[in-house]
């Protein structure tokens, strides 16, 4: 008999999130919105995961409950072994906009992390270090945010992210605002530093090839309210080379179903 090998990480096995149940609903003007209704996913410590969906859906609702910034209207998100009730200290948060203060160079905006955490100063200086080597920020330590390209904003506001080692980072539509090449370079920086620093990644975006690139799995969303259409693996180990994971027959498969999968979506979007 022949053992069924995977090489996908097993849901089951370490699991550092744990969204069970989940139902966001929010009031407004025309009445309740349900922004997630009945949400179910794992997600084992290290995995990279991508959430793809329509306009809408609850991508960025979801996120934030991770992040105790909404509060579940039922159901809950548990991380680690505790629910999440409050805001948490222990996750990183990539927006579309960089958000850097423009008054502060590269490094104290990185920093501005460690200060706000009340981080002891020398280790802070010291990872701040790694991540601008590690993001390619090395000469740039000093430049002004106005004096960066876009894809060099969110190379420091990854740093920033990643500063406190959080157990989770959280990435919503991080690479919406740039141009196509740019943002295949950060797809390949960022597939690098999950592989260096073993973060577990929650990544929303709009681009299939994004999704697909980066992921151990892909969630595919509905149109609001919000559920789980299909949870995809992509079972192409963690060290994929760009130009010949797109050109992989598994990779144009999987490609092809999220596409199917959205396409279906958007008659509603
Ligand atoms: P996505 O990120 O997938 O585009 P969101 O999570 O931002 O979707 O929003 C999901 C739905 O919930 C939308 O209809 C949005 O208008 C609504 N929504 C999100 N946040 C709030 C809020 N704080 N108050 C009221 N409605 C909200
Ligand atoms: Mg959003």
């Amino acid at each position: 008999m022949t053992a069924t090998v995977t090489a996908q990480p097993d849901t089951r096995l370490n699991p550092l999130l744990q969204i069970e149940n989940l139902s966001v609903r929010f009031a407004s003007k025309r009445g309740e919105v349900t922004a997630l209704d009945n949400v179910d996913l794992t997600v084992p410590k290290g995995e990279f995961l991508s959430i793809a969906g329509p306009s809408g859906c609850g991508k960025s609702t979801l996120l934030k409950v991770v992040a105790g910034l909404t509060i579940a209207t039922s159901g809950s998100a548990r991380l680690r072994d505790t629910v999440v009730k409050n805001p948490r200290r222990d996750i990183g948060y990539v927006f579309q906009r960089a958000a850097l203060l423009e008054w502060r160079n590269v490094r104290g905006n990185i920093l501005l992390q460690a200060e706000m955490r009340g981080m002891d100063k020398a280790k802070a200086s010291r990872r701040a270090d790694e991540l601008i080597e590690m993001t390619g920020l090395t000469g740039f330590e000093n430049a002004m945010p106005h004096e960066l390209s876009g894809g060099m904003q969110q190379r420091v506001s990854l740093c920033r992210a990643l500063l406190h080692e959080p157990d989770v980072l959280l990435m919503d539509e991080p690479f919406g605002a740039l141009d196509a090449l740019t943002r295949e370079r950060m797809n390949i920086e960022l597939h690098r530093i999950w592989r260096e620093t073993q973060t577990t990644v929650i990544l929303v975006t709009h681009s299939v090839a994004e999704a697909v690139f980066l992921a151990n799995r892909v969630v595919v969303m509905s149109p609001r309210p919000g559920r789980i259409l299909e949870t995809i693996d992509v079972p192409l180990g963690n060290d994929r080379d760009y130009g010949a994971t797109m050109e992989h027959p598994e990779f144009v498969r999987i490609a092809a179903k999220v596409r199917d999968l959205l396409g279906a979506t958007h008659a509603s979007d």
